[in-house]
């Protein structure tokens, strides 16, 4: 096996044939696979496959009920099994540490069966630990709420104090706070004893990830999203392709985007697309933190003051701008004028002194995507009205950067006194939101969610108000199309989709963290190629 982080394939039922699953995992790229023998009801099966020449080595799995697993028979059946399943030589057993301590007669069998078959052929023993035994689950409350969670490093020095060949951790992560514990203990243990340390749940999908570049001795893929053993386990698929698998290493560094929820951002497919195509060693991963000031301090106070993770740079969405804003602020931290005049930053930015800065590129973004279809429409931007829906962190980018490009911007809100202070803060003009049918402009912006998927079919403006010569941008971007900017394009307005404006924000966030020209084209295509 190579010195890599290994592609581990979960095989969960016995339908269709371990064999052609197998094969399959080997042809997607996978170095093992996991057999879940508690998930795979056909034991027989498991049996027959392990008593003939494999073609991939093979991870040997009883998973306890306690333990998250699915096994229902009673303990000492699946003891007895374990040691059935290890007499067979898989290349791995992987059993729960608390089952190793209480089970004299599974340590005996274990110790005998590794003395028979000598050290070139023995069954390497992984000791694992859960969420449910670590005390560390779904439902333990986040460090806001003042809980002490439990020390990773005392389960893993308990672990430690056994004869294992591999240690495997796996906690259930409440956000990417709980991920950034995982990834710390992976980069200080892993260089000394063979290590699986890993985070269940969507917001543990980095440590999966970066499980590579902290040189953990394995990560979990499964073959098709159906698969999945654990949730937020990723395809092998995902991972080779989205997330450059082959190409991550220990000085691959870290970028993400931070947000809740971002499972479906675009963000990561375009920022690896751009690292591809410029070969840097890096990669963007999700970051999901909880909403509210404390959470993403804690996030960031985990994430960017530690060393060994190396985030080098972050992409800030919803609910968080304002608080990333308010983080580096409370840090003595720089913030751009731009950024400070909307209130919000959708960028960080690590200095080479460790120091961070910000900047919104939303609003350049916006400006960047207005620019040529305003230059033909509406005479250039200089002078031009804009209508802009919303009062919220995008309206407020898209007004400061607008304004100081001399565009006169009228805003209309839902709620009036949102629309009142934004105006008076970013001196613009303000309308009740019922007054947006008789709209002026030549250039109208909607930057509500309204039309977002899977609400696709509403539009925050009458269709028949819709008038011929102006310009419409939608910042929606899922989907690319939206019922706002298809009823602009029967008009006859010219439109600029939301996608237009994602990907000259992340283009301008690339610059501001290579400092050299983004490829635009290998970002576009990545955003075209993105199923959303
Ligand atoms: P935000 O700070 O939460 O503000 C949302 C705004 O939309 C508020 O003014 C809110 O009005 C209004 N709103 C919400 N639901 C509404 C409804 N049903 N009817 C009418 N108004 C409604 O959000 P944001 O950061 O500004 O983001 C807004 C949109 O911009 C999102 O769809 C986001 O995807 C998009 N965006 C796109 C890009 C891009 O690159 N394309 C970048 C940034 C943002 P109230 O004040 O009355 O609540």
């Amino acid at each position: 096996m190579s010195a890599h982080t290994l592609i581990a394939v979960p095989i969960v039922t016995a339908d269709p044939p371990l064999d052609v699953q197998v094969c399959e995992a080997r042809a997607a790229g996978a170095d093992l696979v996991e057999l879940r023998v508690d998930r795979i009801a056909n034991v027989p099966a498991v049996l027959a496959w392990l008593a003939q020449p494999r073609i991939l080595p093979a991870i040997v799995t009883v998973r306890s009920a306690t333990e998250g697993g699915a096994w229902t028979g009673d303990e000492s059946g699946r003891v007895a099994l374990l040691a059935q399943l290890a007499e067979l030589g898989p290349e791995f057993i992987d059993i729960e540490h608390a089952t190793w301590q209480r089970s004299a007669a599974l340590r005996q069998t274990i110790g005998e069966r590794r003395q028979e078959a000598g050290p070139a052929a023995q069954t390497r023993l992984i000791l694992s630990c859960h969420s449910a035994t670590v005390g560390w689950d779904d439902s333990t409350p986040l460090p806001d709420a003042g809980a002490t969670p439990p020390d990773l490093g005392s389960v893993l020095d308990a672990l430690a104090a056994t004869p294992a060949d591999v240690l495997k951790l796996a906690i259930h992560a409440r956000d990417a706070t709980d991920a950034c514990r995982v990834l710390e203990q992976l980069a200080r243990r892993a260089p000394q004893r063979p290590l699986i340390a890993l985070a269940m749940g969507e917001a543990g999908l980095a440590t999966r990830i970066l499980a590579r570049k902290f040189g953990a001795l394995l990560t979990f893929a499964s073959l098709r999203a159906e698969s999945r053993s654990a949730p937020g386990q990723p395809t092998v698929a995902e991972l080779r392709g989205l997330y450059r698998w082959d190409h991550l290493g220990p000085r691959t560094r870290v970028y993400g985007v931070v947000g809740w929820p971002v499972t479906h951002s675009l963000s990561p497919a375009v920022h690896n697309a751009a690292f591809a195509a410029t070969e840097i060693d890096a990669v963007h991963v999700p970051f999901p933190v909880q909403p509210g000031r404390s959470g993403f301090a804690a996030f960031m106070e985990r994430a960017a003051g530690n060393r060994e993770l190396a985030i080098a740079g972050l992409s800030v969405t919803l609910p968080h701008k304002e608080n990333a804003l308010h983080w580096l602020d409370a840090q003595g931290f720089s913030v751009s004028p731009l950024a400070g005049r909307c209130g919000a930053v959708n960028t960080l930015v690590q200095q080479a002194d460790g120091t961070w800065t910000g900047e919104n590129t939303d609003g350049a973004a916006v400006v960047t995507a207005l620019e040529t279809v305003a230059r033909c429409r509406a005479g250039g931007l200089r002078g031009a009205c804009v209508d802009i829906l919303g009062a919220g962190g995008a309206a407020r980018a898209l007004i400061a950067a607008l304004s100081a490009q001399g565009c006169r911007v009228t805003v209309y809100n839902r709620s009036d006194e949102r629309a009142r202070r934004v105006a008076q803060e970013l001196r613009c003009r303000w309308l009740p939101w019922e007054a947006r049918a008789r709209y002026a402009g030549d250039i109208l912006v909607n930057c509500t969610p309204v039309g977002m998927w899977p609400l696709v079919e509403e539009s925050p403006m009458p269709d028949d108000a819709l008038r011929e010569r102006t310009v419409v941008l939608d910042t929606v971007y899922r989907p690319a199309q939206t019922r706002l900017l298809r009823a602009a394009e029967q008009r006859g307005c010219a439109t600029v989709s939301g996608r237009a404006m994602f990907l000259a924000q992340a283009a301008a966030q690339f610059e501001l963290w290579h400092n050299r020209a983004a490829p635009i084209r290998a970002m576009e295509a990545a955003l075209v190629g993105a199923d959303v």
